[in-house]
């Protein structure tokens, strides 16, 4: 397929923008690129798509989410307004993930897949939890996304909330999903270890994870840090702080992702940097659950790699950029804080280096010869001179999500003229609202248990 006539933004160590651009995709993989004219004359006879000049770019990564949240969406949840993340954890998410069924759980997923490939966002890296309907969980989502034609990175969250059971039951599905990755590897599919959090967790089970994980060189997905009552509980229980009792505990490393990092200390910042951690940052949760924000330039500058993760907020990372580029100066009352420029290396370099981890034959993020045809087409005509240089800001202050026409994963063409391909938009709603309001319910008959 050849797609002709884009204003093409490359990105990566060379970024470019071309005019009357044209790429080469062939299997899953981006075989040429250039201009219009000269990917005519080399490639002749080629199938072709004429964008008619529509803005082409690497497509989305999203370094941190959840698809079981899904059906949160409008929730009423009775009595008084959590006033901090562990009553909010109480009150919503551990009321609403224990109401999924693996029905449920497959349409809260579509419902997140249409939403990425409408928002041009083709690889996910998800963090799930259906205390209720654990084993098989990994699967149902794994399903979906091979349906949507997207990629993912699969978890489900250990934890010792439910009781010692469920906290054996999550490591088996992480282990059990895993396995079943080496042994028949899908290849938009791939696992991590999932845990909750320290808050959730004890020495015991945090050593079981270890030894479960590491039989399958595997690394984990926690949350770490993201609320201060998660060091509270952490100096409580061992005396530590977060980042020391899980490198103590040998969680941390260059496989392993921890989301958040909103309380971190300056020691805490080496230990991230020296065991060459992951930390995802997700301002609009944040934000939203009022937990402070993350020192993602310390981080930075300590030499953390950083990713941009959405923790379940839409999969418009366009927006989670925007939200990451202004949060930051507001607390620092500094318009310096967190530059376009390094917002979007979040985005694309780290997120694509952090796909690296799971996909490591991928080259994500950018757009050049060998590179996966994961593209995001914008229909963005701009009012002002666009360039390779000056393209953060065009993305931060121009670019919206309801400019995306069309998204490719991996060669395939997902939606083409905002019309989904591989997923039906309608049922999918259609069942999403009946699940949601059972769901509901179940939510609220349980609030009195
Ligand atoms: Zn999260």
């Amino acid at each position: 397929m050849l797609i002709t006539h884009v204003r093409l933004a490359t990105l990566g160590d060379d970024p470019r923008l071309v005019e009357d651009g044209a790429l080469l995709v062939a299997d899953e993989h981006i075989a040429d690129l250039g201009t219009t004219p000269d990917l005519s004359a080399r490639h002749p006879g080629v199938e072709r798509w004429d964008t008619g000049g529509q803005l082409v770019l690497p497509a989305s990564i999203c370094a941190h989410t959840h698809f079981y949240g899904a059906f949160a969406r409008g929730m009423a949840t009775p009595g008084r307004s959590p006033a901090n993340l562990p009553q909010i954890l109480e009150s919503l998410w551990w009321r609403l993930d224990k109401a999924l069924t693996l029905e449920d759980v497959r349409y809260s997923t579509l419902v997140c897949l249409v939403d990425a490939i409408r928002h041009g966002t083709t690889t996910l890296i998800d963090h799930h939890a259906s205390p209720n309907a654990i084993a098989g969980s990994l699967d149902t989502i794994a399903e979906a996304v091979q349906e949507a034609g997207l990629r993912a990175c699969l978890c489900y969250e250990v934890t010792d909330r439910d009781g010692p059971e469920r906290a054996q039951a999550g490591i088996e599905e992480n282990a059990r999903f895993a396995q079943s990755q080496i042994v028949n590897r899908k290849s938009q599919i791939a696992a991590s270890f999932g845990l909750h959090a320290s808050l959730t967790l004890s020495d015991e089970t945090l050593a079981d994870c270890v030894a479960a994980a590491r039989e399958m060189g595997l690394g984990f997905h926690i949350h770490a840090a993201e609320a201060r009552a998660d060091q509270e509980d952490s100096l409580h229980k061992s005396g530590k702080r977060v980042i020391h009792r899980l490198h103590d505990a040998d969680i941390l490393g260059p496989r392993t992702i921890a989301a958040h990092c909103v309380h971190v200390d300056e020691e805490e910042i080496e230990v991230l940097a020296e065991t060459g951690t992951w930390v995802t940052h997700q301002p609009r949760s944040n934000m939203n659950n009022g937990v402070g924000v993350a020192p993602v330039e310390a981080m930075l500058q300590a030499g953390v790699n950083v990713a941009l993760g959405n923790d379940g907020f839409s999969n418009q990372m366009f927006a989670e950029m925007k939200a990451a580029y202004l949060v930051h100066k507001l607390a620092q009352r500094d318009p310096r804080a967190m530059p376009g420029d390094v917002v979007m290396r979040l985005a694309y370099a780290n997120n694509a280096r952090l796909a690296r981890v799971f996909w490591p034959e991928l080259s994500l993020g950018e757009l050049r010869k060998g590179a996966a045809a994961d593209l995001v087409f914008l229909d963005y005509c701009p009012t002002t001179p666009l360039t390779a240089d000056n393209l953060p800001w065009h993305l931060l202050f121009g670019i919206e999500a309801s400019m995306v026409t069309a998204t490719v994963c991996a060669g395939r063409v997902l939606m083409r003229d905002r019309k989904l391909l591989t997923l039906d938009e309608e049922t999918i709603t259609a069942r999403s609202r009946e699940l949601a309001a059972r769901v509901w319910e179940r939510v609220n008959g349980r609030r009195h248990d």
